[in-house]
């Protein structure tokens, strides 16, 4: 049973408790930790059917605002944690499932039109689309302002136009060509939030965003990707892929302000998720030592054990500590919390790769057997380390934020 002890803390309303015990109570019931299909297929079938039964039972519609079909008025980053803490905890595909609606439609949320908003929110709330993020490009990871996959206005003397799109557009279209890479939902997506380059602009400032149907002439899945906790990823190749300019979101060259204040949201969210492994590699490790026997003893009984066990413990409230409060800090305090939130997915991906290590450790053995959860959840927890920038990418993102408010403010302390 997930602990639930910390909702008392002072960063929750009681709309949030109420969440995180029906959640809890639903997940149980209906989503069981399933070790990796064993084909891709079978694993696509999975999550699409976990994308509807998210639908279906209500919960995905945390994942758009309540005027298109969401669950409260605006994206609510302690909602959005406990969605993922408490899926994560159940089963790493349904926290994917999760994530992916609200990241996926998150930049139509901040910065997408009345139109844009009304054709493709309400859907992903019930489950009936399925979302997609594409920012990373094979040379554009880290260092995402590095990005090359352009965006031109057509020139029509030289690019067909498509039938289907042409009409329905506000001004002229862009013709989208390039390559996206990592790209989770790529290949089961609906759609996908693309990023390109609009301007010659040097880094992020001839950035612009879109959204591109996943059925649009001219954009196709070039690879599939496999992964150690394998959930759908691909590559993308968009090849004269014609796009109506209604479907730019916020205004030329913002795309790259808009992806950061998407993963300024969803980066507490992938910690919380984070915090949703660890608990359960906890819950699972503190059973089996309570069970195991050994020397004429449990293995709980011994302190080596007993010190492991509290060294997990707090590394967990540490993590839910940082990651509530950035939760928090954006919800109330109404504040970006950039630095909070990537203080939060660091300490929390980086605690629960130890905290499952050392359960897997406890297990001996059956720490590393296919089927065992503490084996599945140390695949799950790794890639965590890396998407929506990887930890040494938060710690630059920390320093840097650290040493700008000094600047700011000379008198202010650099820690407060
Ligand atoms: C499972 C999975 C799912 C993903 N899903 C998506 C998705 O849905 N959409 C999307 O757009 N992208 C997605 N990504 C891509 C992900 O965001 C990138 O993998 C990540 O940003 C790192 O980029 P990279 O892989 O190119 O590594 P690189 O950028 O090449 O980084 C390699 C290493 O260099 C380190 N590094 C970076 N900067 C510095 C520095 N200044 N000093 C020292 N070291 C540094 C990094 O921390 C990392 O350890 C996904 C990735 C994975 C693994």
């Amino acid at each position: 049973m997930q602990s639930r002890a910390h909702l008392d803390w002072p960063f929750f309303d009681d709309a949030h408790r109420t969440l995180a015990a029906d959640l809890s109570v639903w997940a149980s019931k209906n989503i069981e930790h399933a070790p990796s299909a064993e084909t891709r297929e079978a694993n696509d079938l999975r999550c699409r059917s976990l994308v509807d039964a998210l639908g279906r039972s209500g919960w995905a519609r945390y994942a758009v605002p309540r005027a298109y079909g969401g669950a409260m008025d605006e994206l609510d980053s302690r909602a959005l944690c406990i969605v993922r803490e408490t899926l994560a905890y159940h089963d790493g595909l349904a926290d994917f499932a999760f994530a992916m609606q609200g990241l996926g439609s998150g930049a139509i949320t901040l910065a997408g039109s009345d139109a844009l908003k009304r054709a493709y929110l309400p859907r992903v709330a019930s489950g009936q689309a399925i979302a997609a993020f594409a920012l990373s490009e094979p040379d554009a990871g880290s260092d995402v302002a590095a990005m090359q996959t352009r965006a031109r206005v057509a020139d029509d003397a030289d690019d067909t136009p498509d039938d289907d799109l042409h009409g329905k557009s506000e001004g002229a279209d862009y013709i989208i060509d390039g390559s996206k890479t990592w790209i989770s939902n790529g290949g089961i997506a609906d759609f996908y939030t693309v990023f390109a380059r609009t301007s010659d602009e040097p880094g992020a400032r001839g950035i612009s965003a879109f959204v591109v149907d996943a059925h649009t002439t001219g954009l196709s899945v070039a690879e599939r990707i496999d992964v150690i906790a394998p959930h759908p990823l691909a590559t993308l190749r968009f090849d004269r892929c014609r796009v109506p300019a209604s479907h730019r979101l916020g205004e030329v060259g913002q795309g790259f302000k808009i992806a950061m204040q998407t993963l300024d949201i969803f980066r507490a969210s992938v910690a919380a998720a984070a915090l949703g492994f660890a608990r359960r590699a906890f819950d699972e490790a503190l059973a089996h030592a309570r069970g195991r026997k050994m020397f004429g003893h449990t293995l709980a009984d011994f302190q080596l054990t007993q010190v492991t066990l509290a060294d997990m413990a707090t590394d967990i409230d540490a993590a839910a500590l940082l990651t509530y409060r950035a939760a928090w800090m954006r919800d109330v305090k109404r504040t970006r919390a950039t630095r909070e939130a990537a203080m939060a997915k660091l300490t929390a991906t980086e605690n629960a790769q130890r905290v499952i290590d050392r359960a897997v450790q406890m297990f001996g053995g059956a720490g590393v057997r296919k089927g065992n959860i503490a084996e599945s959840l140390y695949r799950e927890i790794r890639a965590l380390r890396i998407y929506e920038g990887a930890s040494e990418v938060q710690r630059l993102i920390i320093g840097r934020d650290l040493l700008r408010e000094v600047l700011r403010d000379p008198q202010a302390s650099a820690t407060a």
